[in-house]
């Protein structure tokens, strides 16, 4: 039975979706990037959390996934980073930053969810939202714009579900304002749900509505966009600084308009963390994926480093770690790789091959099922390779039995995902040549280390010198 950890009850609660009968699907919506910048690795830790969420939904439980998540192409952070003057200006700035999230998510080995929408293409499902929520009476208009009223909301349903907020906090006098679309919990006030373009803009940067031009607030374009899949949701997920406000709005939201709970698991990862502090990009201490490639480092190596961790405790990033992390990931690529060559016949027997196989299937799924607890599945892993290396070591895992164990080891990696990136791999005889290569390099014989790069090329592969050492990518 999986459990999971739910931030509405602050408990582990069993799980099962929503759905009845055959092909039950789980309706699951994550909040996605904001275009305006690249991601850094700590937006990458939350969606491989994310993706490891729905291999286990659906290679642990076998039940299908419906994945909704959000690309925020419009919002205060994008409009002060682009400067743009229209709407095509900003489409013009976010487009770029949009691929290299796509690329960043393939390169770690992400499954694509089912559908990605831009919140610039749902902005009358937008205004519709804003529309219920007015006619419902827990919205007003202040000079074209659009604000949710906390305090009437409050009384009828109770705000501060996910934070649990006092209500004394209801910062400031009654009705008091903010219309930044990221603010401090110490004073939630009424947000804005539809921002009025500024005077001298109108008409640029926003859209026409019935309270005049402007655009959507961040935290409606989630409440809108999630409702295309038929709410309540079976999991909403991010990390835990959108707990307050962002979740906590769009419950209200969903709530005042559409009279209804939004998600009935709201699941949250906690951060990454560099020297003791938040990765942001506000604070300037981000790393990028592609600067984890240029230091010499496989995107395999930051997931497993991630997997290695509880999606649910807080992760210190250094690059020791990250080096710890790929001496992991290869001792299990090395007995990967062993199991895939011929071993010839073992002796008849086996028992023990059967009870490691489903020792560590046993452990996994209860690691998994208990709240996807990875570092103690991945620890169950790493057990298993060490008792597997032990058994080809004693000559008691042949051929046939080899299979087994890679069926299982396959199993692991459809959850874990730390295996299958290396498509590039690159074959055993363009290896050798790249270090016979970095030998005649290391004694300054650079005809010859030329000579071997170039044949290195012919096999279709480049070496580049990082700081780990040669590196070969498929050209
Ligand atoms: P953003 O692009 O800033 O909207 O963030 C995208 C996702 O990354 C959200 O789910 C954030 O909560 C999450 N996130 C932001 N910073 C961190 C961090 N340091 N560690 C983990 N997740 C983060
Ligand atoms: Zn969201």
């Amino acid at each position: 039975m999986l459990k999971l950890y739910n931030t509405l009850s602050r408990k582990k609660e069993a799980f099962e979706p929503i759905g009845k009968g055959r092909g039950k699907t789980v309706k699951l919506y994550t909040c996605g990037p904001t275009t305006y910048g690249p991601a850094h690795i700590g937006n990458l830790r939350t969606y491989v959390f994310e993706d490891v969420l729905r291999r286990w939904l659906e290679h642990g439980h076998g039940w299908k996934v419906k994945q909704v998540m959000n690309i925020t192409d419009i919002e205060d952070k994008i409009l002060a980073a682009s400067k743009a003057k229209t709407l095509d200006d900003v489409r013009a700035f976010t487009k770029p930053h949009e691929e290299r999230f796509f690329a960043d998510v393939d390169k770690l080995g992400i499954e694509r969810a089912e559908a990605y929408p831009k919140a610039t293409e749902h902005v009358g499902a937008m205004i519709k939202l804003i529309e219920r929520i007015q006619a419902a009476g827990f919205a007003y208009e202040r000079d074209g714009s659009v604000y949710f009223d906390v305090r009437k909301y409050h009384r009828k349903h109770h705000y501060g579900k996910l934070l649990k907020i006092d209500s004394k906090h209801f910062g400031g006098e009654k009705g008091s304002r903010i219309d930044a679309d990221e603010y401090d919990k110490d004073s939630p006030r009424d947000f804005a749900l539809w921002k009025r373009e500024p005077k001298g803009t109108v008409g640029v940067v926003g859209w026409r509505s019935p309270w005049g031009h402007g655009r959507p607030g961040w935290h409606v374009e989630c409440s809108a966009m999630a409702a295309a899949l038929k709410l309540p949701l079976d999991i909403h997920a991010g990390a835990v600084d959108l707990t307050f406000p962002h979740h906590e709005n769009e419950i209200a939201q969903t709530r005042a308009g559409d009279g209804q709970d939004l998600a009935r698991f709201w699941l949250h990862a906690e951060h990454l963390l560099i020297d003791g502090a938040k990765m942001a990009k506000s604070d300037g201490n981000i790393v990028t994926l592609a600067e984890v490639e240029k230091q010499g480092f496989l995107p395999v190596h930051l997931r497993t480093l991630f997997v290695q961790a509880h999606y649910r405790g807080k992760l210190n990033f250094t690059w020791q770690s990250l080096q710890a992390a790929k001496e992991s990931y290869e001792r299990l690529q090395t007995f990967y790789d062993r199991l895939s060559e011929q071993a010839g016949d073992a002796p008849e027997g086996g028992e023990a091959v059967t009870k490691l196989i489903a020792d560590t299937q046993a452990r996994f799924a209860a690691a998994m099922d208990d709240d996807l607890n990875t570092a103690e599945a991945v620890a169950a892993v790493f057990d298993f390779v060490r008792d597997g290396n032990a058994l080809i070591d004693a000559g008691e895992l042949g051929t046939d039995r080899q299979e087994d164990v890679l069926e299982a080891l396959h199993g692991f990696n459809d959850v874990l995902g730390v295996l299958t990136l290396e498509v590039e791999r690159a074959p055993k005889r363009v290896n050798a040549l790249a270090d016979d290569r970095e030998a005649a390099r290391r004694r300054d014989d650079f005809a010859e280390a030329d000579r071997l790069r170039k044949q290195i090329s012919k096999a279709g592969w480049t070496v580049e010198d990082t700081p780990r050492g040669p590196r070969l990518r498929k050209r």
